[in-house]
């Protein structure tokens, strides 16, 4: 729904029109950038084990492509806040190069990135030189077997210590996100909240979302609900952000929530500390499916090959691509896009997205 609200001036016969609410470009205060759909973990749940079609390395904006749509986020539209993901964004190549580019594009208030974590404790240092703010690592097991499972792929051992050295070379607010799947890790909630016992982050908990088709093709081999099982099965790999709460508490005692405006890049989650636990540590809940947050979503995103994007569920995409390698290019076109684009947000999600996560950024 489009909010208008009229400023009705006794001098003005035409009185101006101002539009709030999410399909308002007001509304936008991050972009999430996604510069490759490639990824080194093939996560049961995201993508299949083999035979993805990657983008063509022409399709793929370029850095300098990918600076023009930020600066005009940013001196047409007051968006301030960009997060760098993927795909797995530490497989792009110059991904160093890019940070410090962004970095240097006056307006960048806050520049964060999404990351599995692998290849961390290699980049988490040249991150922070190149002015990183903030890191998110995903991960979805703290068992090291079945994080090998979940990722087919993965190493748990060198996503944490990825994690330590982000910790150790100066990265503040860092956050885990985990996805949260009946059947698959839903007996690991308790460790996970265990976690913010005693480091200083905020560990997400976000419900698994059924997006794309991808992963339908290719039977998981984890378990009742795991991988594309979980989609077929739909609302049963569900575990409500109340379900979580309640078993949390249950082992860690109440969970105290936490003034938002207090926390950097807290987005959608509801926030929460356990009352006996750290102080600083914090836990958090982004709950799309069991309490959807249309109404105050306040993101575009941008696909690797140039489409912005309105939802991650639902169609809604602009093509900047096209209008970045036109002719007639300019700041005033890509930001119109971005208004454009941010009408076409669904007024509610729907329950299955048209696109899988790899290809959207999360
Ligand atoms: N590779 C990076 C990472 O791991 O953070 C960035 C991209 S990844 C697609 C972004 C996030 O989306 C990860 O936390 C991942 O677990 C999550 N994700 C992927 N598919 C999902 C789904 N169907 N439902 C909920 N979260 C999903």
């Amino acid at each position: 729904m489009i909010h208008v609200v009229r400023l009705s001036l006794l001098n003005f016969p035409t009185a101006p029109v101002l539009e709030t609410g999410p399909t308002s470009i007001g509304a936008v205060r991050v972009l999430r950038i996604s510069i490759t759909d490639r990824c080194n973990f093939r996560c049961v749940y995201c993508m299949p084990e083999d035979g993805v079609q990657w983008l063509p390395k022409d399709d793929l904006l370029n850095f300098e492509e990918i600076e023009q749509i930020v600066r005009a986020a940013i001196e047409v539209h007051g968006i301030r806040r960009f997060k760098i993901t993927g795909g797995e964004p530490t497989v792009r190549r110059g991904l160093i190069e890019l940070i410090g580019r962004l970095r240097r594009v006056p307006g960048v208030d806050d520049l964060s990135m999404t990351t599995n974590g692998l290849l961390l404790n290699d980049l988490a240092e040249p991150l922070r030189q190149a002015g990183l703010d903030r890191i998110t690592v995903s991960i979805d097991s703290l068992q090291p077997e079945r994080f090998r499972r979940i990722t087919r792929t993965g190493d748990l051992a060198t996503v944490m210590q990825g994690l330590d050295r982000a910790t150790d070379v100066g990265f503040h607010s860092l956050k885990i996100n985990c996805v949260t799947m009946r059947g698959v890790n839903d007996d690991e909630l308790v460790d996970f909240a265990r976690l913010s016992l005693d480091r200083q982050l905020t560990v997400r908990f976000i419900e698994y979302m059924p997006l794309g088709d991808a992963a339908l093709m290719h039977r998981s081999e984890i378990g009742p609900a795991g991988g594309c099982q979980a989609q077929d099965r739909g609302a049963d790999s569900l575990i409500s952000e109340g379900e979580v709460r309640e078993r949390i508490e249950r082992e860690l005692g109440p969970l105290v929530p936490v003034n938002r405006s207090s926390e950097a890049g807290v987005g959608p989650a509801n926030v929460y500390r356990l009352a006996n636990g750290n102080p600083q540590g914090r836990i958090g809940f982004i709950s799309a499916m069991s309490a959807p947050f249309c109404a105050t979503c306040n993101r575009l995103r941008l696909t690797a090959d140039g489409l912005l994007r309105s939802c991650l569920f639902d169609g809604g995409e602009v093509d900047v691509r096209a209008i970045l390698r036109s002719p007639n290019s300019s700041a005033a076109r890509l930001a119109q896009a971005m208004t454009d684009c941010v009408r076409l947000k669904p007024e509610t999600h729907s329950g299955h997205g048209n696109q899988q996560m790899s290809r959207l950024g999360g």
